[in-house]
């Protein structure tokens, strides 16, 4: 017999604690699935300094400890589990099913999908030990620690230019690896990387190897053409490849755009079908915050309690 609730969060980020913060205290006696990362992003890293309320900074697990207890202090039943199948009603008031690891049924009034996405890695062994540790995959939220130090942004997309120029900014020289001979960044993008005085664009050029063992001293960069390699000296290597939405699961059911991103209704976190309701990053590739993806979660639990209650 599937377990019948009013409302199913999926994913356990901030997104989806403040998701249920809101909806535990609207009486809708939510039930979260956290997924194999519980605690989403955030727990990865150590120091979140610009989420409001921390005027000192926090530890990502700590915070988001605090964001469960909240979200449990209301009677949020949070539960360790992976959603593995959904199966959505496309009718106003249907109820849409989801099975849980294989074999929990659950049937749900509303769902609020708040899955996260994950950030590319090149995947070398000495960047995968030192992240944390100079190693990032965000710039605004990590920049500021590399402020007037020597960095490395890697990628040639739009969002490598951005990180490159935001960090130009803070940093004392900022170096741009780029794997091909041309960037894949807008004419307008790349424009302002050109006329950025402490940006320096290395062409054909990737990771050999991050270099230092507990912290980033520097990297071993490897000319792709000429094999020729060099150590730059650098403290921060950010990583800015792109990002893979965690939506797999939803394909052929829910609307995305051309890269898996959840595509929402105007200014709301309504899906194309009734009832299921999509917040934090699984639906934003623009802004990737903690606290905008905290801010969708709580319209997303307002936008499920409207839902219930136009149905009445
Ligand atoms: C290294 C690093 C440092 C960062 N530092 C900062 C910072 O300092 N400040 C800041 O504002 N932002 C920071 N960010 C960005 C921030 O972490 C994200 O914007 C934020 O976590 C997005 O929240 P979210 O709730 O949308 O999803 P996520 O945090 O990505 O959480 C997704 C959740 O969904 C779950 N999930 C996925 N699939 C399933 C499934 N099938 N079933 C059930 N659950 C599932 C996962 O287990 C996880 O709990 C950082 C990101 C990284 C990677």
């Amino acid at each position: 017999m599937a377990e019948k609730i009013k409302c199913l969060i999926i994913g356990s980020g901030p997104a989806g604690y403040t998701a249920a913060i809101y909806a535990a205290r609207a009486d809708m006696k939510p039930v979260m699935y956290t997924g194999m990362q519980m605690g989403g992003q955030l727990t990865t890293t150590t120091e979140v300094d610009n989420f409001p309320g921390y005027p000192n900074g926090t530890d990502g697990t700590a915070m988001m400890e605090d964001l469960k207890s909240q979200a449990e202090r209301f009677g949020t039943d949070v539960r360790f589990g992976m959603v593995t199948k959904v199966e959505f009603s496309d009718k106003e008031g249907g109820i849409h099913k989801v099975v849980v690891d294989e074999t929990t049924e659950i049937e749900a009034e509303t769902v609020i999908i708040s899955t996260g996405a994950t950030a590319k890695y090149l995947g070398l062994e000495s960047e995968q030990r030192l992240i944390g540790g100079g190693v990032s995959a965000c710039a605004t939220c990590d920049g500021f620690f590399y402020k007037g130090q020597d960095v490395i942004v890697v990628g040639a997309g739009d969002t490598a230019a951005e990180e490159a120029t935001y960090l130009a900014n803070i940093c004392n020289k900022v170096t741009m690896l780029v794997r091909k001979d041309y960037m894949r960044a807008s004419k307008a993008m790349q424009h302002r990387v050109n006329k950025t005085e402490n940006i320096e664009v290395l062409y054909n050029t990737e990771i050999d190897e991050v270099l230092g063992s507990n912290v980033v001293e520097g990297v071993r960069a490897v000319n792709n053409q000429t094999g020729d390699k060099k150590d730059i000296s650098v403290t921060g290597v950010f990583i800015a490849i792109g990002h893979t939405p965690n939506t797999q699961l939803f394909k052929g059911v829910l609307d995305m755009d051309e890269t898996g991103y959840l595509l929402t209704k105007g200014k709301s976190t309504k899906t194309n079908l009734p009832g299921v309701f999509a917040a934090g990053d699984v639906q934003d590739k623009e802004y990737r915050q903690a606290v905008t993806a905290a801010g969708t979660g709580c319209m997303a639990a307002l936008d499920a309690e409207r839902y219930l209650g136009a149905l009445e």
